[in-house]
């Protein structure tokens, strides 16, 4: 401010002597204002030079515009905020190996997913070690890098947190504010059990993704347990899940000992 008082001084000074308008006043004003330095973090910018936003005069008024290095910081401030941004480096659709058919189908169907833009759901079920957190993670890599705003979440964080009355609101709030929620290893069957189910945590899930589903928003699931384990676990549930991801739910299910197969 000190140093805009003295460009105008000068420039006042400058006005009785040498004939200076109002009008160059201003364009000084906005010379000045682009040439200054901001303290914006995240990305160099020769634009605005970390200030997000670049005046211009209109009419002889200073008017000011957003940068566009803006979406660029809110991008990679929301890469930092999700909770992915280490492994959506490394868990890409380009380092998803198909050494299998199902695996083929399975990585063409969820890259479709990720190149659609309309607010469905994406369910994979299947055992461990069959890439499902792999390819979630790379949807979520392609939808943060189209400027949403994505959480990542382990199931078992969140129903720790919403089981207790200390962290229950603010954690509800968080988890159905978030744009996009990708939750990892939904329901995770304690002891491995897939038709074991705690009525505590499907009340907690049903109540969750129920809000999710009342406010159209987009939900990202990977779990060990397949649909049909969902429908027997909690009808409810199942169908909210379902109605939402319409085709892109999917299983992976061992067949044999060595062979996988997509259903
Ligand atoms: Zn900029």
């Amino acid at each position: 401010m000190e140093a805009i008082q003295n460009l105008l001084q000068i420039a006042g000074k400058q006005n009785s002597d040498a004939g200076i308008t109002p009008e160059s006043y201003d364009k000084m004003r906005c010379d000045w204002y682009n040439q200054s330095r901001g303290s914006l973090t995240g990305d160099d910018c020769p634009k605005c030079r970390n200030k997000g936003s670049i005046a211009y005069l209109q009419d002889g008024v200073e008017m000011h515009r957003i940068c566009e290095c803006m979406a660029i910081r809110q991008n990679q401030s929301n890469i930092t905020q999700s909770g992915l941004a280490e492994t959506i480096r490394t868990k890409t659709f380009d380092a998803y190996q198909c050494k299998e058919d199902w695996q083929t189908a399975l990585k063409e169907n969820v890259m479709h997913y990720a190149e659609k833009n309309r607010p469905q759901w994406l369910y994979i079920g299947g055992q461990s070690g069959a890439g499902k957190t792999h390819l979630c993670t790379a949807v979520c890599g392609v939808l943060l890098q189209r400027g949403l705003q994505v959480r990542y979440e382990m199931w078992q964080t969140i129903f720790r947190d919403l089981s207790q009355f200390a962290t229950r609101q603010e954690r509800f709030h968080q988890l159905t504010q978030a744009q996009v929620l990708y939750i990892d290893d939904f329901l995770k069957p304690i002891g491995g059990n897939v038709s074991d189910t705690n009525p505590k945590e499907i009340s907690i899930a049903f109540e969750l993704l129920n809000e999710r589903y009342t406010r159209n928003m987009v939900t990202i699931i990977s779990s060990e347990r397949i649909f049909r384990d969902l429908l027997a676990a909690d009808k409810a549930l199942a169908g909210r899940i379902k109605e939402r991801c319409g085709g892109y739910l999917f299983a992976i299910m061992r067949s044999d000992e060595k062979n996988w197969r997509l259903r």
